[in-house]
């Protein structure tokens, strides 16, 4: 905690009687305390409001709204239930200082004022205060810090869409699901076509530009339940779950289709590209597959492609063994 300086802190200081006000406001300014004052519970609530104090030091016995109308009115109200208010007691009204508790007071000090004690309780209370509020806003940084560590060990800083590591995690909770459930799960593996030329031709630069809209395309054909990642350079892959085979070669149409017809401007040419894309699923009623089986048999039709042509669609079922 950093250092405890009486200058930092306002105290309202509420009392009926004037003279109480002045002794209290002089031991408390003599160290250096900020004040303000209100002589009635009305009066209190309207400083409370206007003056923001960190403490507050509240008479219980008062004419109109009393000392503990005003605490409860406040421990009601978000803004100012964490201000901690002390109560002034005569010693002759201890019996109230059970339902001052009750109502939220932290501590009191009864008449006549002894300096000191005061001082020390006042102290205590505000050190409380601002310690609870250094710890809230710590959790708060640490929340926030554990939110970018997850961020950056799940997404790809280049395209923001999922990472490897992700992706993977999540094929297996996909495949985990088909397998129990006995539901359709698909996936893609897109590769595209003669890359390498393009950061050669025009620069890596613009071969970046080429990888983040292309992914901004194929996010459009998605819905929200699949998974897009980046697995490596320019390899993507995607989970289709509650999708079989004959569907996910559609999507996969739609994909290629959308990559052919972006076009870049490479400032004296326009480029163009395309891309293979393999299609595997799980196997209905293989208890036994794998992520890792599936990963591959979509890498063999993806190889396929190349082999083919190229800028096409190859599902792993259509191929001939
Ligand atoms: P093919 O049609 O057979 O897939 O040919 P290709 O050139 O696409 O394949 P290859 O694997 O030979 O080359 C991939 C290239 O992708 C090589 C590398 O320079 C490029 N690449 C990988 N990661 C990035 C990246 O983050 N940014 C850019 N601009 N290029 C990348
Ligand atoms: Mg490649
Ligand atoms: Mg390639």
């Amino acid at each position: 905690m950093k250092q405890f300086n009486p200058e930092d802190f306002l105290i309202l200081v509420v009392d009926d009687i004037n003279q109480n006000l002045q002794v209290i406001g002089e031991i408390l300014e003599k160290i250096g305390y900020d004040t303000t004052f209100a002589t009635s519970g009305e009066q209190a609530l309207e400083r409370v409001q206007a003056a923001q104090p960190d403490l507050i030091l509240l008479d219980l016995m008062m004419p109109g709204i009393n000392g503990l109308e005003v605490c409860q009115q406040l421990k009601n109200n978000p803004k100012f239930e964490e201000v901690p208010i002390i109560f002034l007691t005569a010693s002759n009204e201890k019996e109230h200082l059970l339902a001052a508790f009750d109502k939220g007071a932290v501590d009191y000090v009864t008449k006549p004022f002894n300096a000191p004690e005061l001082l020390a309780r006042v102290r205590t209370h505000l050190e409380l205060k601002k310690t609870r509020e250094e710890l809230k806003a710590a959790l708060y940084e640490q929340s926030r810090l554990i939110e970018k560590l997850e961020k950056l060990a799940t997404t790809d800083p280049l395209t923001g869409i999922w990472n490897r590591r992700y992706l993977l995690s999540k094929a297996e909770y996909e495949l985990d699901r088909a397998i129990r459930y006995q539901s359709p799960f698909s996936v893609l593996t897109i590769d595209l076509d003669k890359f390498k030329q393009i950061n050669d031709l025009y620069g890596h630069a613009l071969g970046d530009e080429v990888l983040i809209d292309v992914t901004k395309n194929i996010l459009k054909l998605l819905r929200k339940v699949d998974c897009f990642g980046r697995m490596g350079g320019e390899e993507f892959a995607i989970l289709l779950p509650e999708t079989d085979i004959l569907l996910a070669v559609n999507v996969a149409e739609r994909i290629r289709q959308q990559i052919a017809n972006l076009v870049f401007n490479t400032g004296d040419a326009v480029l163009q590209i395309t891309a293979c894309i393999g299609v595997s699923n799980y196997i209905l009623g293989n208890k036994h597959e794998t992520v890792d089986a599936i990963l591959q048999r979509a890498d063999k039709a993806l190889y396929q492609a190349k082999k083919q042509g190229r800028d096409r669609v190859i599902a792993y079922e259509s191929e001939p063994h």
